[in-house]
């Protein structure tokens, strides 16, 4: 199994590579040059623990780590989660599941490819002898993810930005308070979009980048979109039989990448109806699904901030499928989203549908479901709960716990939702590394941090 670039100009990966590299060096994205049909492994799947699963899937995708060692990585990738079922599927009303992915240690559906990739990246050290500085900008989860996916493991040391005073307090302290001396929070002037770029502009320096023997955490990894896919796979089995094959799953959508890894585990053959892309009031992918017109505005902060994108970065592994697989039409509409111009495209038909929320309706949604269901949501899963299908089943995915967002679900519903890792993290000490979003002091930074020692 190799993997190729959606810009068609890169020499075939196979997943080690691709999951090494993170984005293909002409400027695209990693895919698998052919999917597996999974569709008559199903009934056997339907037998396994979740990190079984897991393992069986991913050695579909990566067959020269081998059958027994998958086992021992995805035992290992779930064993922090505090559910047996590690995605459990829990039954709402009749017609209503929710997906619940926020049983990892940072209580969102991140770990689900973090934990794993984590594991990945402390593999590649032993087999390189090489340490393996990871580097990426984050707005919140991702960056709290990744540190606790790297906590810890030798040869690794993580550097994660972000916009000082502009993280939601819990996550900062998600951050801030592991007590590894492998972690390093930092806290930089300005936007996120200023993190992003002194993290692109220290990767530019690709000396600096070898040097160090640097590595990217972002959303595009292909690692990241396959781990997702695995939890579509087990709801599907989780289902009652009847209703597989039309049940639509509802996605809080920003990056694109939870919706795509679904929609890839149908194109495998998973049993599906249809995919929702649900949307906050930052809302391009529901403009594009409804109207075919991709146009980028800006970003409006909203109650629920892991969505605040308005430049999907996974969207272009769909548009490579949707544009037939044309990798010159890929380049050309890439260079036309880079511009700033919009685009418009026929949309062919797909099993994708969309819609949005903005901020009140999140609060009134929360409110709703706790009076009749006393189902305590999350601000971003609260997104789903729109334009619920009639006539089939529906399940959504329950992408963060609500003890993330305590002002939020209180406002909504009158009391505090707590979680005890999170309290625990109340008392612990907060240790940051202010500096400023300059490229040579971040470059300063890691080099210091990772000249001592050569352990590996
Ligand atoms: C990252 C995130 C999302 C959006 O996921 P994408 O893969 O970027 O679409 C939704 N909800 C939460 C809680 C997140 O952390």
């Amino acid at each position: 199994m190799h993997y190729l670039s959606t810009r068609g100009q890169t020499q075939p990966h196979t997943f080690s590579e691709a999951v090494e590299a993170g984005l293909a060096p002409d400027g695209g994205l990693f895919l698998p040059e052919s999917l597996p049909s999974i569709a008559d492994k199903l009934p056997a799947w339907s037998k396994l623990s979740y990190p079984q699963l897991a393992a069986e899937f991913f050695t579909l995708f990566a067959p020269e780590i081998s059958n027994a060692e998958w086992h021992q990585l995805t035992a290992e990738a779930y064993r922090r989660f505090d559910s047996p079922d590690v995605a459990p599927l829990k039954k709402i009303t009749d017609k209503t599941y929710v997906l619940e992915l926020f049983h990892g240690p940072t209580l969102a559906f991140k770990d689900f490819a973090l934990q794993l990739l984590g594991l990945l990246y402390k593999r590649q050290v032993q087999h390189s002898g090489k340490r393996l500085s990871v580097l990426g900008a984050t707005s919140g989860d991702t960056g709290s993810a990744a540190i606790h996916g790297c906590l810890g493991r030798d040869g690794i040391t993580i550097f994660i930005l972000y916009p000082n005073g502009r993280v939601a307090p819990l996550q900062e302290r998600q951050m801030a308070c592991t007590g590894a001396d492998n972690v390093f929070a930092i806290p930089v002037p300005g936007t996120f979009d200023d993190a992003q770029r002194v993290v692109k502009d220290t990767f530019g320096d690709t000396a600096f980048a070898s040097s160090v023997n640097l590595s990217a955490v972002n959303s595009i990894n292909i690692a990241r979109v396959l781990a997702q896919c695995v939890y579509y796979i087990w709801a599907c089995l989780r289902l009652p039989e009847d209703v597989r094959a039309t049940a639509e799953y509802v996605v809080p959508t920003g990056n694109f990448g939870n919706v795509l890894a679904g929609w890839l585990a149908q194109q495998m053959g998973m049993p599906a109806g249809s995919f929702r892309v649900a949307t906050n009031q930052n809302d391009i992918l529901h403009r594009f699904f409804s109207s075919g017109e991709y146009s980028q505005s800006e970003v409006h902060p909203s109650h629920a901030p892991s969505m605040d994108i308005q430049a999907a970065s996974n969207f272009e592994r769909f548009l490579y499928y949707i544009l037939g697989q044309d990798s010159a039409r890929v380049r050309e509409v890439m260079s036309q989203i880079k511009s700033g111009a919009p685009f418009t495209i026929r949309l062919p038909h797909t099993s994708l549908r969309s819609t949005r929320m903005d901020d009140d309706t999140i609060v009134k949604v929360i409110a709703q479901m706790w009076k009749d269901w006393q189902y305590v949501l999350d601000p971003h899963t609260a997104c789903a709960f729109t334009d619920m299908a009639q006539d089939r089943v529906s399940v959504v995915l329950a992408t963060a716990s609500p003890a993330k967002f305590p002002e939020v679900v209180r406002q909504a519903t009158g009391s505090e939702p707590t979680h005890p890792t999170l309290e625990a993290l109340k008392s612990k000490p907060l240790k940051t590394w202010p500096m400023a979003a300059d490229v040579s002091a971040v470059k300063d930074f890691i080099r210091q941090q990772t000249s001592h020692g050569t352990k590996a």
